[in-house]
């Protein structure tokens, strides 16, 4: 590898560059499975690099014309640019839980998929109230494309999570855990079926693994009508919370989510208030896309809000995904993204907020982002 020490000195680059460019595989199924469709982003594969797990556009337009390729096996692969070998790169094994299925006959996978390198991710519930229309949905979603292809379940019932759950930290090692849902209602928007599916886990994880509160668990859900659902949340065992901005100023949320966007900044900022005063500073977080209009000035002065609330403000790249509106719309640029991580990354770390000390999530897991690697 005639530039290892570039690669190591510019694992920030080559990560970014990577997650904004995709990657051109011979096998697109080499390892665990790669995303397709689902809520949130989507449409990528899991790939270590220099120790790093990262998710990486594959399926992708863009990935398809990526300078960036790789062909192998999961025990090691060479990553080349232009032609040219760069690094060696290896990918997550299919973690053994996913031969299982459960006691009413639905396989493992069907219910949580391995995400990143030890995270249980799971859609609660795959039904939205806001998908389905094109003035309602959000235009980068795509939760139900793996329920109409046959790969999930609708609804995941606390006892098949709890199934799952307890088996994959058993066999797979799973760190934590990920919950999302997709929006059931316009009152509680969700909180209440992330409470049963939590009590659940914990229920049957308590003593696993050297957890001995249970496995830790992020819930993901839009802001609920009433608080009283965050303390409702942490009593039923949830660790950290996402509320999900995708987009940060109104025109663009507007225009991207038109059915989300009606639940106002202001309020999304007032639920951020009412969370981290249950779970703590640095425990609640957010989701916001780059690449979807925002500038990076708009980006940046939102995310000094957020951390002043005491939010991780977990920012990624973009992925278009197939089957959904913007499945044409482009990637943001590397130098985009390098320009938006570098200073968020030292804010980060001066309002004493870092990835390492989620409890659970996606701002822990960080695979989606190269954020982490910029608050060093
Ligand atoms: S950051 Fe979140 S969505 Fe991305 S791989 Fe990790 S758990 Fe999954």
């Amino acid at each position: 590898m005639d530039n290892a020490n570039t690669i190591n000195n510019g694992n920030q680059q080559l990560l970014t560059e990577l997650q904004s460019l995709g990657l051109r595989l011979a096998e697109p199924d080499v390892g665990a499975s790669s995303r397709r469709g689902g809520a949130g982003p989507s449409d990528h594969k899991a790939v270590t690099v220099d120790g790093r797990t990262i998710m990486v556009p594959v399926h992708t337009q863009s990935a398809k014309e990526s300078p960036f390729s790789a062909s192998g096996t999961v025990l090691g692969s060479t990553l080349t640019r232009d032609g040219k070998p760069i690094a060696t790169i290896s990918f997550p094994r299919q973690p053994r839980f996913y031969k299982l299925q459960t006691f009413d006959g639905v396989p493992y996978w069907k219910i949580a998929q391995l995400h990143g390198s030890d995270v249980l991710a799971t859609t609660v519930l795959q039904t939205c109230i806001r998908y389905g229309r094109r003035s309602t949905s959000c235009q980068f979603c795509a939760i139900g494309e793996s329920l109409a292809g046959n790969r999930t379940i609708n609804r995941k019932t606390p006892e098949q999570l709890a199934e799952v759950a307890r088996a994959s930290v058993l066999l797979d090692g799973i760190k934590h855990m990920v919950m999302t849902t997709g929006t059931p209602n316009f009152t509680d928007r969700g909180a209440q079926i992330l409470c049963e599916s939590a009590f659940a886990v914990k229920a049957a994880t308590i003593s696993h693994a050297g957890f001995a509160g249970g496995l830790p668990i992020q819930a993901q859900c839009e802001p609920p009508d009433d608080p009283v659902w965050f303390g409702r949340l942490k009593a039923s065992g949830v660790d950290a919370l996402g509320m999900h901005l995708e987009a940060v100023t109104q025109e663009v949320r507007e225009r991207i989510m038109p059915g989300k966007a009606t639940v106002s900044i202001p309020q999304y900022l007032q639920a951020f208030e009412d969370a981290v005063n249950i779970f703590g500073r640095g425990q609640v977080s957010t989701y916001i896309l780059a690449g979807l209009g925002d500038t990076r000035e708009a980006i940046l002065e939102m995310c000094s809000t957020l951390v002043a609330l005491g939010v991780y403000p977990f920012v990624v790249p973009f992925v278009p995904i197939g089957g959904t509106p913007l499945e044409n719309h482009a990637a943001p640029s590397p130098q985009f993204m390098r320009d938006l991580l570098q200073p968020l990354g030292k804010m980060l770390v001066s309002g004493g907020l870092r990835s390492a000390d989620i409890k659970a999530g996606c701002g822990k897991c960080g695979a989606c982002s190269s954020l982490a690697a910029f608050e060093n």
